[in-house]
């Protein structure tokens, strides 16, 4: 009675998460642009607690996270309860769909939103539904027009990853109260830190008022803690309740939480980071512009460059020409988008570098 394994439905419809490409081999200095990592690194404290941590390596993380929840809620004025962690946030959304996605229903994302969503819907063997955005941006009445009796969530990263456009409170608010109760809206607020309009709001209030959204944000873009997977979620206490039933019960390492609640704590240098990137974001907006490409506003710490042909060609061409110079910017044909390249916001020098990349790029190949 052998026959072939059986996996679940979905899963071959993945394809598997590309990461930002680096050029470990490269001779000369190197400048990675393609992962949204911070180019200040982490804060000193979340450091020294990192490896404080060296010396006990033996001991079980406290499942419960206390110490950092605490942290969180202390600087967002939250109910800890309300708080769980996870192993970067994308380990809390996929949690939220092994716990409220299955086969036969559906997730609903915009037509660019991060590529997590799609993966996810797919490994619960639920169908990924996307709704057509305007000017890149999510348009609230396409997506509550893309909502069926099967959808069960609806991800919105706010600002999004990799277009950069975020929509007002009053949007986020228009889309919740369509939303039947039923439906989980799931605000993925990874770039929240960055965002400086008086319009934004990353989902706090709306969490604290109902009991069909979340938020979730993560250690990995500002605070520079990539390299340790942590993520935080604000729920509503059942949601929190879920999460906290189906996730591992050591989900966060013991280093990871130290850092990630010493990087809490360090205002100063969040400051410090949100000031880099407010002074070179704009910078290199207005350095691509000046060399031909198409850049929507961006209000995270990377921008969208793009080409003004619709293929491929000269987008990937420029990839590689960097790629030769030891400049890694991101791809973005998995998202629909061949003829763009997302830039992370770097350092002086980095920025710098992958301008005059281009410059040299658009010289010799016009
Ligand atoms: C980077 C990113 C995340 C994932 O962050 P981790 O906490 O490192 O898992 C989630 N959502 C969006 C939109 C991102 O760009």
């Amino acid at each position: 009675m052998a026959g072939a394994l059986r996996v679940n439905p979905g899963i071959a419809e993945i394809s598997a998460y590309q990461g930002g490409k680096g050029g470990d081999d490269f001779a000369g200095p190197v400048y990675k642009l393609s992962s949204n990592e911070s180019p200040l690194g982490a804060s000193p404290d979340a450091r020294a607690a990192y490896a404080a941590l060296a010396d006990h390596l033996e001991t079980y993380p406290d499942g419960s996270a206390e110490e950092l929840r605490d942290a969180i809620a202390t600087r967002y004025g939250l109910n800890p309860a309300n708080i769980v962690c996870g192993a970067g946030s994308d380990e809390i959304l996929a949690l939220l769909g092994k716990a409220y996605l299955a086969p036969g229903t559906e997730a609903l994302y915009s037509a660019h939103g991060f590529l997590m969503y799609k993966i996810i819907a797919n490994s619960c063997g639920a169908s990924p539904v996307t709704a057509p955005e305007v000017d890149l941006t999510t348009d609230v009445d396409a997506m509550l027009a893309a909502v069926t009796p099967k959808t069960r969530v609806v991800f919105l990263a706010n600002p999004n990853n990799p277009t950069g456009t975020y929509i007002p409170v009053g949007e986020l608010k228009r889309l919740h109260a369509g939303l039947p109760s039923d439906v989980l809206l799931v605000i993925d607020a990874a770039y929240a830190e960055y965002v400086r309009a008086n319009d934004y709001e990353a989902g706090i209030e709306l969490v604290s008022s109902y009991e069909n959204v979340v938020m979730t944000r993560t250690f990995s873009k500002i605070y520079g803690l990539a390299g340790l997977r942590v993520g935080w979620a604000y729920c509503p206490a059942a949601v929190a309740g879920v999460l906290n039933r189906v996730r591992g019960p050591f989900n966060v390492t013991a280093p990871a939480l130290a850092a990630a609640a010493a990087a809490m704590r360090d205002g100063d240098f969040l400051d410090k980071a949100r000031d880099h990137n407010e002074t070179w974001r704009p910078w290199l907006e207005a350095a691509l512009r000046d060399l031909g490409f198409e850049v929507s506003p961006s209000f995270g710490n990377f921008v969208l460059a793009r080409f003004a042909e619709s293929g491929g060609g000269r987008a990937n061409a420029a990839e590689m020409y960097l790629a030769k110079r030891g400049i890694f910017v991101r791809n973005m044909t998995g998202y629909g988008l061949p003829h763009a390249l997302r830039i992370t916001v770097g350092s002086e020098a980095a920025n710098h570098a992958v301008v005059a990349g281009l410059a040299g790029f658009v010289q010799e190949t016009p």
